[in-house]
Order: structure tokens, then C-alpha cells, then sequence
């Protein structure tokens, strides 16, 4: 809708490209914009006194400006930039809570969570002995609430969620849950994976109430190396830096470091100007197609998805959910998952197959694997229509 230049006119025939969860490609304007850095701004922020890197620092720190309200934080000096959700979490885990967590304490999460929300959490509850609850997901793909309060009690540390599955594409009611489980027990410290969410629909962190919110420049159109950690400004303080090295630090001498007071402290090494560049890029981008009803673009295509795959027959949904979302995950009756993708790759259609990082939700569904097809805002009816021929074909040579 919003950019079609991933369809060329030439010989070659179109992709129609359904991975978007896996990475956003990237719009012409992004990819202008990056360009136009590499050719001519390209320096290293927040170092240089001339003009190429003194501009750039200004705008590294606009971005963070433009990233604070696009969330609505309260302040640029919450928004940390990260390369990735994952290294985003990573300096959750061992900057706030690797030296806040003993024995005794409890680490709530879900059984829905992307690997990289899950692995460092359970490794964390291993170094020191305390536990990792796992909350259940209902039929729907929404964690089981009552079932997730009942895990919380005064010695939980923290619960760490997903906004929106990277598998099944539900949405978890964020604010709900928040409330509910302060309500229980108000120091317990609320961690959100907005890696699927941020791209989709408009996000205000502030009425959220979480303390941490990452997500990747990546999956919103932006390309890879950047990452945003939000931080309440509750918790920010009582964060020390993961990453050591050049711009985070005050004062060294042969004896110790002080580091900078600011979020800076957290940035160590030379920021990635271009990602940040082009994370800014990206942001109008959505702005831009939000202002031009994309919101309501994207959620006809959601339903359109659904009801082609409802209507087949032979679509077994991951969750029994009625809700359209741009992502949605499902096996067809007897066929491997991989076999779907390989018989859709030769049509031109590229969707993803396998666990997705998952494994924890796919033992719980009592699943090998699965297929996800997520849109974007290029897309269009076409490519889901192109993906649907592929799954009757692939339902034709493979059904037993
Ligand atoms: N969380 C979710 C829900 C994701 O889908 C992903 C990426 N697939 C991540 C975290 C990790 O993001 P990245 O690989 O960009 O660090």
C-alpha cells in the first residue's frame, strides 16, 4: 500500500513477501536516507568538535527525542539505544536485576515468549538458585490471567511478557495484567517484549505502567542494528552499565571509572549512527502511513488472511482466536511445516516455518513446528491470494 517498491516491474516475478515478523524490508525513503549517510554523514556521534560529527550527534539525540514520543515517554533520557531487543534485554537482566535477585526470589514469565525473552531470564534463576513460574496460555493464545496472578506472590521479582506472540499473533491485555499483578505486589518490576507489537499499533508507555519496554529497529522498517530499551524513570537509577569502553564513562583513572550520569552509560563504544539514522527514517514512515489510515489498511488485510485461511479447510490454527492480527500462526492437516515453506518458496511466496524461537509454546501446544505468515504495510491482497494457491498446491502433492 505504502511502498511498492519490493515489486519489481522487471522480468523477475514478484515476491510476495510474508516473513515481516522475521524482518520489516526496508522502504524506499529508509533506504534514501541511508544512503544519503553513507555517502555524506557517515562519522562517529557524540566524539568529533567539526560539524560531521558534532550534526550527527545532534541528530542521534533528536532520534532518541523522536523515539521518546513516539512511545510517549516521558523523556528522551528513558530511551537507551540498544543493537536489538535481544542486547536490549540482556542489559535488563544484568544491569538491573543480576544484582537484586537471590534464592528466594521468583521470576514470573510466560510460555509464549520468544527465546530471547526467555532463555536469559531462565539462565538468570539458574545462577542463583531462584525460580522460573511459568504462566500458561488459555485455547484463545492470551496468557491465562487468573493463572498468571496466582503465580505472583511477595517474593516474585519481576513478570517479563510479550506485547504481542511472534508465533500466534495475540496480543497479551498489557494494562490489565500490569494492574492486576501491582495490585497484588507493587515492587514486582514489569519487563515488556514489544518486538511484534511496535510495528502494528500505536504504543503509549506511559499508560502501560510497565518499567521496561524493548523492541528492534528491524521490525519496524528501519533494517538491522538498533534496538530501544524503555526505562521508568523508577528504575533507571538503580541501573548500572553491562557494556564497558569509550563514551559512557566520566572519569577514569589507574585506579576506577566514574561513569556519565546520563542514559549515555549505557551506550558504550561507538553508536550506530547509520541504524539510528534510519530508525528516525523509519518512524515517519509509519507516521506517515498511520495519518493515511494504515491502521485500518492493515486490519482488512488481517481479516482478509483469516478468513482465506479459515475458508481452505485444511488450516489448523495454532490458537482458537477470532481476532485478526498481521500475524497468525498454523500447520496444514498432515504436511510438515518445512514442506509448506519449500513448496511456497518455488511460487514465490516467502513465509517462515519451523518453532520461530518458540520451543517452550510449541511443547505446550503439542506441536513440532508451525507456519507464520506476517504481513506488512506492503502488502497487499495478492500476496496472500499467491500464498493461499501455494498451500492448496502444497495440500495436493503432500496430503495423505
Ligand atoms: N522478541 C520477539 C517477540 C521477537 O519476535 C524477536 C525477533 N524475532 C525478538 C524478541 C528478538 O529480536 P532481535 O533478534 O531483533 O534481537
Amino acid at each position: 500500500m505504502f511502498d511498492d517498491s519490493h515489486y519489481p516491474s522487471s522480468s523477475l516475478p514478484p515476491l510476495h513477501y510474508l516473513d515481516s515478523a522475521a524482518t520489516c524490508l526496508i522502504p524506499e525513503q529508509v533506504v534514501a536516507v541511508n544512503q544519503r549517510y553513507l555517502q555524506f554523514e557517515h562519522a562517529n556521534s557524540h566524539r568529533g568538535f567539526y560539524p560531521l560529527s558534532s550534526d550527527l550527534t545532534d541528530r542521534v539525540e533528536n532520534t532518541r527525542q523522536q523515539v521518546a514520543s513516539f512511545i510517549n515517554a516521558p523523556c528522551a533520557q528513558q530511551i537507551i539505544f540498544t543493537s536489538g531487543a535481544t542486547s536490549a534485554i540482556h542489559q535488563i537482566v544484568q544491569g538491573y536485576f543480576a544484582d537484586k535477585i537471590a534464592a528466594k526470589h521468583n521470576i514470573v514469565t510466560t510460555v509464549a515468549e520468544h527465546h530471547a525473552n526467555f532463555v536469559p531470564w531462565q539462565q538468570l534463576a539458574q545462577s542463583v538458585g531462584a525460580e522460573l513460574r511459568i504462566a500458561p496460555v488459555k485455547a484463545s493464545g492470551e496468557v491465562d490471567i487468573e493463572l498468571l496472578t496466582e503465580l505472583i506472590d511477595e517474593n516474585t521479582l519481576l513478570l517479563t511478557i510479550s506485547h504481542l506472540s511472534n508465533v500466534t499473533g495475540v496480543e497479551n491485555p498489557l494494562e490489565q495484567i500490569i494492574n492486576q499483578i501491582k495490585s497484588i505486589n507493587s515492587s514486582v518490576k514489569v519487563v515488556v517484549d514489544g518486538a511484534q507489537y511496535i510495528g502494528h499499533y500505536p504504543l503509549d508507555v506511559s499508560t502501560l505502567g510497565c518499567d521496561f519496554y524493548v523492541f528492534s529497529g528491524h521490525k519496524l522498517y528501519a533494517g538491522f542494528g538498533v534496538g530501544v530499551l524503555f526505562c521508568h524513570q523508577r528504575v533507571i537509577e538503580a541501573m548500572s552499565p553491562v557494556v564497558f569502553g569509550g563514551g559512557m564513562v566520566e572519569r577514569v583513572t589507574n585506579n576506577q571509572s566514574l561513569w556519565q550520569t546520563g542514559i549515555r552509560r549505557f551506550e558504550a563504544g561507538s553508536l550506530n549512527a547509520q541504524a539510528i539514522v534510519a530508525l528516525a527514517a523509519a518512524i515517519e514512515y509509519i507516521q506517515f502511513a498511520r495519518s493515511n489510515d494504515a491502521q485500518l489498511y492493515m486490519s482488512e488485510l488481517s481479516n482478509y488472511l483469516r478468513q482465506r485461511l479459515s475458508a481452505i479447510g485444511f488450516c489448523q490454527f495454532l490458537v482458537a482466536t477470532d481476532k485478526a492480527t498481521p500475524i497468525v500462526g498454523f500447520n496444514l492437516k498432515g504436511i510438515h511445516s518445512h514442506d509448506v515453506a519449500s513448496i511456497l518458496a518455488e511460487h514465490n511466496v516467502a513465509i517462515r516455518a519451523g518453532h520461530h524461537c518458540a520451543q517452550p509454546l510449541h511443547s505446550y501446544l503439542n506441536k513440532n513446528s508451525s507456519i507464520r505468515v506476517s504481513l506488512a504495510l506492503y502488502n497487499e491482497q495478492q500476496d496472500i491470494d499467491a500464498m493461499i494457491d501455494g498451500l492448496e498446491k502444497a495440500h495436493t502433492i503432500m496430503a495423505v
